[in-house]
């Protein structure tokens, strides 16, 4: 049995960032990686296409002001690759990789009342002994494949979004076909219509996207960003996503439909996400969000030849934003060549798959690889994989059988001395989650020195203050349009999932100023003890 102080389970961008800050710190860290390599998302979603749509200098650590100086970004924003990159140089860099050990995967982590420390298990058999458990395994790190009638038939290769095979995927003279429409699928379209000799794209749900105006970063730029990296993070930290735009005080429908149609033309071309800040009201106001979704409409509309094709594109059933909208490069005007077909599942649903291909109402698909782009089991399909069991035997299945309940997103009653890094119950992909995941580790980190100061060997989030937490992310989700339609931010994109709604949409800002709050107040709806005789008690 090996014995550390904080054990963090996942070695992407949390991970790494928790082991160097609390290495740092003097705290013997030890981390603990399902597969053979760092990167977490990144490493496994290595689709054609893929690249981040937050931009690469706000999509990088914040901790070092020399790595940010010496790291080059090549584009506005990044590939996979270049993020991967970026990654095993900050591992290399900071010497991370000696404290964490790869191809092993957690399976159980029980906390043991008695000694108020948590006993973790891996399916090598080994067993580490720790103080703090940190939960750093993403939220999209659980991919979900429909279970289709005849999928095992079928004979061709079947591949993940999510699970990218590390071999080389070649697509030269091949009919392909894409199932999902959300991000992963937008972004690998275009790529693959190049290549394919056929291409199918299926379609359940038609996504709004924004175009990317993705550009090379020229030195200039670079020199710029650099001189004045601290405000840009300032920017980033004091806005309401963390990405640095800051709130426009104005209702898209206090302005003439001339000037919103030039404020939505200037921000198409140029800000990516930013779009849906253009006014503050996009994400609040059904009506205003219609002028946002209807100018989004007229943009694909704009780009796609066919009609019929056209028509089938245009998002009319939710909200623009109340559902992940994705960043893409060229998607919609895929559709207009001759190797691309939109196959429409609302209009003829995938009946089965057949040992050639994909059987539709319609017609038959004969196709020499189908790569699902479905998804994740999001927020909580990682946190379920392994068997976390808390104090009385209770697991965190069980415990979150009605939907995750968390104190800021922090810790769960029950589960002492556990974290939980970027998961329910905090910003997390309602934010840039590079900085919503240093913004929660360095406040676990300052935690963990309270304690240390003050001479407590456990913390446990109380009740009240989980109920208190849960009740406000409700109140501030009622302001906005997130629960106006189905979406994995509450739970539909699982069957049979609770379905709340799990990040918290108070923002960035207000997020950290909360956390800054409880910990200038000692720490509220937290108890500490010295010693495990006060477990009896609580
Ligand atoms: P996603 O947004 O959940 O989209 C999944 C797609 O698959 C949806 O179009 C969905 O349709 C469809 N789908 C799911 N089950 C299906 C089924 N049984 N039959 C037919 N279609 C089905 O997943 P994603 O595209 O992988 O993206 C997930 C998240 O990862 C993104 O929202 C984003 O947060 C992140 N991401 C980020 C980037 C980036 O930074 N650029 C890139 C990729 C992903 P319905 O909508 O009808 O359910």
């Amino acid at each position: 049995m090996q014995t550390v102080d904080v054990l963090v389970i996942g070695a992407g961008f949390a991970g790494l960032r928790a082991l160097y800050r609390f290495r740092g710190l003097g705290y013997k860290v030890k981390v603990l990686e399902a597969s053979e390599d760092v990167g977490g998302v990144w490493y496994h979603n290595g689709y054609p296409g893929a690249r981040c749509d937050v931009e690469s200098y706000d999509y990088s650590y914040s901790f070092s002001p020399e790595l940010e100086q010496e790291w080059r970004w090549s584009e506005r924003y990044a590939t996979q690759p270049e993020i991967l990159r970026y990654i095993n140089h900050v591992a290399e860099r900071f010497d991370l990789r000696r404290d964490i050990q790869f191809n092993t995967r957690m399976t159980n982590a029980t906390y043991d009342e008695a000694s108020a420390r948590w006993v973790i298990e891996t399916e090598g058999g080994e067993t580490f002994d720790t103080q703090f458990f940190m939960m750093c395994v993403g939220q999209l790190s659980t991919p979900k494949s429909p279970n289709y009638p005849g999928l095992s038939d079928y004979k061709g290769e079947v591949i993940h979004s999510g699970k990218w095979p590390k071999h080389e995927v070649t697509y030269e003279g091949k009919r392909v076909a894409i199932i999902g429409t959300g991000s992963s699928g937008m972004q690998m379209t275009p790529v693959i219509a190049k290549y394919a000799k056929h291409l199918t794209v299926f379609q359940r749900t038609p996504n709004y996207s924004i175009p990317a105006a993705n550009a090379p970063v020229t030195d200039e730029e670079d020199a710029q960003v650099k001189a004045h990296y601290r405000e840009r993070r300032d920017r980033a930290w004091n806005s309401a996503t963390g990405l640095g735009f800051m709130p426009n005080k104005t209702s898209a429908l206090d302005v003439t439909p001339e000037e919103r149609e030039k404020a939505y033309e200037a921000a198409w071309n140029r800000l990516g996400f930013g779009f849906a800040l253009t006014y503050y009201d996009i994400l609040l106001n059904k009506q205003a969000n219609d002028t946002a979704a209807d100018f989004i409409r007229r943009k694909i509309a704009s780009v796609v030849n066919d009609p019929v094709v056209r028509e089938k594109l245009l998002p009319r059933n939710h909200a623009f934003a109340a559902r992940r909208p994705s960043v893409d490069s060229g998607y919609f005007q895929a559709f207009n060549r001759d190797n691309v077909e939109l196959a429409d599942l609302l209009e003829s649903p995938i009946v089965e798959f057949t040992h050639e291909g994909i059987r539709t109402s319609a017609k038959n698909h004969v196709f020499d690889m189908i790569i699902f782009a479905t998804g994740f089991d999001v927020f909580t399909g990682s946190l379920f994989k392994p068997n976390i069991i808390g104090r009385g035997g209770i697991t965190l299945k069980q415990k979150w059988s009605d939907g995750p309940v968390t104190h800021l997103g922090v810790g769960v009653s029950d589960f002492p001395n556990m974290f939980i890094v970027v998961g329910p119950g905090s910003p997390s992909l309602l934010s840039n989650v590079m900085v919503s995941t240093e913004e929660q580790i360095d406040w676990m980190a300052a935690f963990v020195e309270h304690m240390k100061a003050n001479k407590q060997a456990v913390f446990e989030v109380q009740h009240d203050a989980e109920k208190e937490w849960g009740h406000h992310i409700n109140e501030r989700v009622k302001e906005t349009l997130y629960l106006s339609t189905d979406s994995y931010y509450n739970g539909a994109e699982v069957k049979g999932k609770p379905r709340v709604f799990m990040p918290y949409s108070g923002g960035v800002r207000g997020y950290r100023r909360i956390l800054h709050k409880c910990a200038a107040e000692g720490y509220t709806g937290f108890s500490f003890a010295a010693n495990a005789a006060w477990l009896e008690k609580v």
